[in-house]
């Protein structure tokens, strides 16, 4: 759950920090003035405690998302394959690229199933788009197999991923690139803000340079005189989004640990007659909500009105749905896309998802455990 619960004296220090050493907000220039690289340290910080080549700071997971599929060279025509349950985020990279959205149907897991996927490849189709909800990863092998067999680009939407992993890579390193979130919400959070992650030169030096105006950052040259090839935007993240970002990296291993106790004290106390959120094979989620299905409206609704007179709430399912499920998407995706996912509506619907607040203590999970326990007919 979200990193914002932790915020403490830390995150505030080092924002005061960067007023007491002159207050550069900007990641680039000004090196005569300047005493730190908040931004380039966070990129830095990412490689290392995730294990990438190459991070890359933006000021979103929208423009994550844009940015890498610009770099994966998407043009107004291609497809993007991406999934039913989602976030509007990424259709909307998607379509702001003037390309074609085409959702799968979900499987077990909640993401991406692979079967859907295969049967809606064409000539058009660029890039498949999985995407990691709810801190558990999809089926990466079968969608990396597809990928080869069709000789297409993957990108993993890792935004509600951050510190999952698949066969013991972090995720946003299994595909040819990833896409991470800090909003408000996310595991680690900068107030908005975002990372493009991949192995490959080329790239990175795509991105970095479109995310800023062109700028190739030469190093033979002043910022103002800086050479460029491709014109690009403005998607760059400050030095105080960063500077928050590098405390709350600091804690991402903290985060994780007290996600599974809390998530554990469910699963190990839940009756074992509610089917659980499916977890492939070789995947780490980061256990920050835990989904299960009640087929049964009535003993749903029940349990939903628990799970708020209780203050846990509901995550997503089915608090959020209409945001998290592109049925419910007709501003953006056309009719024969919104039918299809029809199935993947229905089947989200009977799911509830309890969001592991880390201000909460196993002993709640386990005692909230029992209290759904007490539903069972
Ligand atoms: C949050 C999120 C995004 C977008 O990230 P922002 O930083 O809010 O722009 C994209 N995809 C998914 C799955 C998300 O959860």
């Amino acid at each position: 759950m979200p990193g914002f619960e932790l915020i403490d004296s830390q995150e505030k220090e080092i924002v005061n920090k960067i007023f007491d050493d002159g207050g550069i907000l900007f990641a680039h220039g000004f090196d005569a003035l300047r005493k730190n690289y908040h931004v380039r340290e966070f990129e830095e910080s990412f490689n290392d405690i995730l294990r990438f080549n190459h991070s890359l700071a933006v000021s979103s997971g929208t423009a994550a998302i844009k940015i890498a599929l610009k770099a994966l060279d998407v043009k107004a025509g291609d497809e993007v394959i991406t999934q039913a349950f989602n976030f509007i985020a990424t259709v909307e990279a998607i379509l702001d690229l003037g390309a074609i959205p085409i959702i799968t149907n979900i499987d077990n897991s909640l993401n991406m199933d692979v079967e859907d996927c295969e049967s809606l490849i064409t000539k058009k189709t660029k890039v498949i788009l999985p995407v990691h909800m709810l801190g558990m990863t999809a089926d990466m092998e079968g969608i990396m197999n597809l990928a080869a067999k069709h000789d297409l680009k993957v990108l993993e939407d890792c935004c509600e991923a951050t510190g999952a992993k698949y066969q013991g890579k972090y995720v946003g390193n299994v595909a040819d690139a990833g896409a991470f979130s800090f909003d408000f919400g996310k595991v680690i959070t900068t107030g908005e803000g975002g990372m493009v992650t991949t192995d490959k030169f080329n790239l990175d030096k795509f991105s970095r340079e479109y995310h800023d105006h062109g700028h190739e950052n030469n190093p033979d040259y002043p910022r103002g005189r800086d050479t460029k090839t491709i014109f690009g935007f403005n998607y760059r993240m400050t030095e105080m989004q960063a500077a928050v970002g590098k405390v709350q990296l600091s804690k991402l291993h903290i985060i994780l640990e007290k996600n599974k106790e809390r998530y554990m004290a469910i699963e190990e106390n839940l009756d074992k007659s509610f089917t659980r959120r499916q977890i492939h094979q070789h995947s780490e989620p980061i256990f920050d909500t835990f989904i299960f299905q009640v087929k049964e409206k009535e003993r749903r609704d029940e349990i939903i009105n628990l799970l708020n007179k209780e203050k846990f709430g509901t995550k997503n399912l089915p608090d959020a749905i209409e945001w998290h499920c592109a049925y419910y998407w007709d501003h953006a995706l056309s009719e024969e896309q919104i039918q299809r996912t029809e199935k993947s509506k229905e089947y989200l619907h009977t799911m509830i998802a309890i969001p592991i607040w880390l201000k909460r203590t196993p002993e709640d999970y386990l005692e909230l455990a029992h209290k759904i326990n007490k539903f069972i007919s």
